[in-house]
């Protein structure tokens, strides 16, 4: 009797198992390829009697975008509000990343579409759009950037990368194994590096090129050019110990890099800067360029999301991510957190950004 007991204890147990790893296996599933950004027709950053978007740093094309009737002079906007948003691009103080910026203009083309407007930040239409934004969300509809605006629509950011959903469950999801990965060719490369990536992801980045291309933003020849793609787990691992910077904001002891879906692709710098330099003259020459807000509307009908503080850093979602490990059994060399110097005035970390991830 004890022993039959003991059978259908293990028996259950041996069924729990298996049956959470089939709900692990299965979820999440076939990662849905994520909207549009924007819909169609695709905005552009010029328009005819309006302010120019962002001044790019890039030559500028031959008319890459289709005209888009958007009036952006007028609209519903708060008072006041252009008028504030326009000072607070350049001069605003905030640690969107827990790491103090000034201003908002690298983040600007995302915050353009996710109200869905080409107009420019400082214009009564994205004041308008912005407020309108804030509505939909229960916030108040001041029509002006801020923290408390940018917050909630980082975190629809993140959600929207795969790697991140499963990130906070805890989980690292797993590597492929190289013989399944594909390697790019030399003129795909920054640099003439080896790069690999899944095979879909490749093929989806070759796609996203050649219309990129089409579109007239491909201005020099290095250019959306991969600069990273796979690395192993292991490797990194060696390095996180090695440099100690794995704490999260810019490295991580549980990498995007390792699923060989995500991509680090050459999109400007500023002079002095690599492509992969997180200082904010950096990316801010990376929101200015033509390629990267050609990037920001069009990358996801190919699949492709992007971690808003690395302009240079996509994922691709168009097939699930592998079965992965807990975090926690993970080596965590190289992630002590980083303590504030005492004598700090202001909080380190404000915002939800500082959770993920690269
Ligand atoms: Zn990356």
């Amino acid at each position: 009797m004890k022993l039959l007991r003991r059978l259908a204890w293990t028996l259950g147990i041996v069924a729990l198992t298996v049956a959470a790893f089939t709900i692990w296996v299965i979820w999440p599933g076939k990662a849905p390829v994520p909207p549009p950004l924007v819909t169609d027709p695709p905005p552009p950053w010029e328009q005819q009697g309006a302010t120019q978007y962002i001044p790019s740093v890039d030559p500028p094309a031959a008319a890459p975008f289709t005209a888009r009737n958007e009036a952006c002079d007028t609209g519903a906007a708060p008072p006041g509000a252009a008028a504030v948003n326009a000072a607070s691009l350049t001069t605003m103080v905030w640690s969107p990343f827990g790491r103090p910026e000034v201003g908002w203009e690298i983040y600007a083309p995302r915050i353009a579409a996710e109200i869905d407007t080409a107009c420019a930040p400082d214009t009564r239409r994205f004041a308008a759009l912005l407020a309108k934004w804030q509505q939909s969300r229960g916030l108040k509809p001041t029509g002006v950037m801020d923290l408390s605006a940018f917050q909630p629509m980082l975190t629809g950011w993140h959600l929207q990368r795969p790697f991140v959903r499963v990130n906070n469950t805890g989980i690292c999801p797993g590597a492929p194994l190289l013989s399944g990965l594909n390697t790019a060719k030399p003129n795909e490369s920054y640099g003439g590096k080896t790069i690999q990536l899944r095979p879909g992801a490749l093929e989806a980045y070759r796609r996203m090129v050649a219309e990129a291309r089409a579109a007239g933003v491909i201005q020099r020849p290095e250019t959306l050019t991969i600069f990273s793609g796979f690395r192993e787990p292991a490797a990194d691992a060696a390095r996180c110990e090695r440099d100690n910077n794995c704490q999260g904001l810019v490295r991580t002891i549980c990498s995007a890099h390792r699923t060989g879906l995500a991509l680090d692709i050459y999109i400007a710098t500023a002079p002095g800067f690599g492509p992969d330099s997180s200082a904010d003259d950096n990316r801010r020459a990376m929101a200015r360029s033509a390629v990267f807000r050609w990037m920001v509307v069009n990358a996801g009908r190919f699949g492709f999301v992007n971690y808003a503080y690395e302009p240079w850093h996509w994922e691709w979602t168009g097939e699930p991510l592998l079965p992965g490990v807990p975090i926690k059994s993970l080596s965590q060399a190289g992630s002590a957190p980083v303590e504030p110097a005492p004598s700090s005035i202001a909080p380190l970390r404000q915002g939800t950004g500082s959770a993920v991830v690269r």
